[in-house]
């Protein structure tokens, strides 16, 4: 292609000069976006009984290992509106547990006014709870600095809202956050991880980590270890940092070894496995409560229906149950990475609406 034409703006009138534009290809202007049309999607793991339902897109932030931000555009968000047009509509279907998510979520409403002044994802969260009947809401992966006081409470007080929260954490080293470009310090980090535990004692607490990043040192791995032992996570998502090409990170001198990053993938993993293992036997004698899936197991001796607890742990139930049932299980035991439990009750009977 004629390099003069890259990244030109071309006049309407001038499109229809074939011969001008012959070797030409079009794109649209992501960052001129504003809009967000969404619908809500299943993936294979809810079995059709928890649909993800995507409120916002893009993002404003520029974290540097991240192409995001250049194929998807700026942050926006679907109208409070729609939001709740596709919640009620969900609920009409009858589906209990409905997730919403977003690539930066905790942005949710700063692009749309009312007023003059931008929304927040805190006054999504409670428009969802006061107008409609859903059971259950899960909030997918905000961002640190998202989870305000305001946000933890809600979270807390409403049994309507799942305990839950996802934390991109990416680094525990105040280095390396800064080379990533984030926009929070490892103390900003501790602090609303440990506000999380302490409103919430059984809430699932999760993160996405990543290692070997361009330069991190044996100490700068150190410091995201130590954060990992000590944060009160029930699991972790581990990445390896693999170049983009377009991004700042990779161009960024030191890029590690292979080898090294995946000796500290394998540390990190083995933490998260010691946490939810013991975070799984917390729960062994106690009630919980799950959302059954559509997926039912058979051998000679037992028949289980797969569900998932309010806080984000896989349970085997006894015997076979009908699926999107809110249920309460006794936790028997625990066996390959699964609580296994039996029915004590069904609960939550269809279109409940109040906490
Ligand atoms: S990592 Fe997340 S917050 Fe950072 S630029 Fe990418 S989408 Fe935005």
């Amino acid at each position: 292609m004629d390099s003069s034409k890259v990244g030109s703006f071309v006049p309407v009138h001038d499109l229809t000069r074939r011969d001008a534009f012959e070797d030409s290809i079009f794109v649209s202007d992501i960052f001129a976006h504003t809009e967000l049309l969404a619908a809500p999607v299943f993936d294979s793991a809810n079995e059709r009984t928890r649909p993800n339902l995507k409120v916002q897109d893009g993002c404003n932030n520029r974290c540097s290992f991240c192409i995001i931000p250049s194929v998807r555009g700026r942050s926006r968000s679907l109208a409070l509106e729609e939001v709740l047009r596709q919640v009620n509509q969900l609920v009409a279907a009858d589906y209990r547990e409905v997730v919403i998510s977003g690539i930066n979520l905790g942005r949710w409403g700063r692009d749309l006014r009312v007023t003059g002044e931008s929304s927040s994802f805190e006054q999504l969260v409670r428009a969802i709870l006061d107008h409609t009947s859903l059971q259950k809401l899960r909030i997918s992966s905000v961002e640190p600095m998202d989870w305000n006081d305001a946000l933890i409470s809600l979270m807390t007080d409403s049994p309507r809202i799942a305990k839950h929260a996802h934390v991109p954490m990416q680094s525990g080293s105040d280095a390396v956050l800064r080379r990533m470009h984030r926009k929070y310090r490892p103390w900003h980090y501790r602090e609303k991880i440990e506000k999380l535990r302490s409103a919430m004692p059984s809430a699932a607490i999760g993160a996405d980590v990543m290692v070997g990043f361009p330069g991190e040192t044996d100490a700068e791995f150190e410091e995201t270890r130590r954060m990992v032992e000590d944060l009160p996570f029930t699991y972790l998502h581990v990445f390896t940092f693999s170049s983009r090409p377009g991004t700042p990170a990779a161009t960024l001198p030191n890029q590690i070894p292979v080898r090294i990053a995946r000796e500290r993938n394998r540390i990190l993993r083995e933490i998260a496995a010691e946490k939810k293992l013991a975070f799984m036997r917390s729960f062994v004698g106690l009630e919980v409560a799950a959302i059954t899936l559509n997926v039912v197991s058979e051998n000679s001796d037992c028949t289980w229906t797969e569900a998932l607890t309010d806080n984000y742990l896989k349970l085997k139930l006894q015997g076979r149950h009908d699926a999107n049932q809110w249920v309460r299980a006794r936790v028997l035991d625990r066996a390959d990475g699964q609580l296994v439990g039996d029915l004590q009750s069904t609960f939550y009977s269809r279109k409940v609406a109040s906490n």
